[in-house]
């Protein structure tokens, strides 16, 4: 699943227009299909730039994983424009296909809990019709903080592709800085590979919105 190099990326963080789009709009694959099997060690993998993450064997982001990171960073920046605030966008995927995308609906809904992680969490376990994301893959184009990272957890998700990395945003994304990855990572198979396209997107996140 290793992909090779990885195409120009672009950016953003937050959310677009709050209608409401039926389930089949947020996905791009037909119900039950399988997964692939997941049983690769945990891995982390930094791309580009430092990171404080302890760095073990990678497994980089696969040519769907890229492509998933570059639309959702375009869908980021394309909030960002649109409200003039951060944008942060989210993807499920599934065997390689799309299942649920999200931006952040934090303001739009008037809801601390809709990150955008959450909304395409949410948003898959609709289309597919289960709590049980095992062996689908979160994309995000800012590292996903503690609650969406517990969300991912109790979804039975293993897989994490973000592109802006905690070290280098404002602290207010993350509740419990204490807390590091690999604290979300004991006793799992949890894997994520950071800074996927992050120079791209880490000007939307400098000043702290959401
Ligand atoms: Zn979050």
């Amino acid at each position: 699943m290793s992909g090779p190099g990885l195409a120009p990326l672009r950016t953003m963080r937050r959310a677009t227009a709050g209608s409401w789009t039926s389930p089949a709009a947020w996905t791009q694959m037909p119900r039950g299909l399988s997964c692939p099997e997941r049983s690769a060690p945990r891995e982390c993998r930094r791309e580009g730039g430092s990171m404080d993450q302890k760095a073990q064997a990678s497994a980089g982001p696969s040519a769907d994983e890229r492509s998933a990171m570059n639309e959702a960073i375009d869908r980021a920046l394309r909030a960002a424009r649109e409200s003039g605030k951060s944008g942060i966008a989210a993807t499920v995927l599934k065997a390689g296909k799309v299942v649920a995308t999200g931006e952040n609906e934090v303001h739009l809904q008037c809801d601390p809990t809709q990150h955008a992680e959450m909304v395409a969490i949410t948003r898959a376990a609709q289309v597919l019709g289960t709590t049980d994301l095992t062996g689908c893959v979160l994309i995000s184009t800012l590292q996903p903080c503690e609650m969406c990272l517990s969300a991912f957890r109790f979804a039975r998700m293993e897989r994490v592709i973000f592109a802006a990395t905690q070290a280098k945003v404002p602290e207010k994304y993350f509740a419990f800085p204490h807390l590091r990855l690999d604290d979300f990572q004991r006793g799992t198979n949890f894997t994520f590979v950071a800074g996927v396209g992050e120079e791209l997107v880490l000007h939307l996140y400098a000043t702290g919105d959401e």
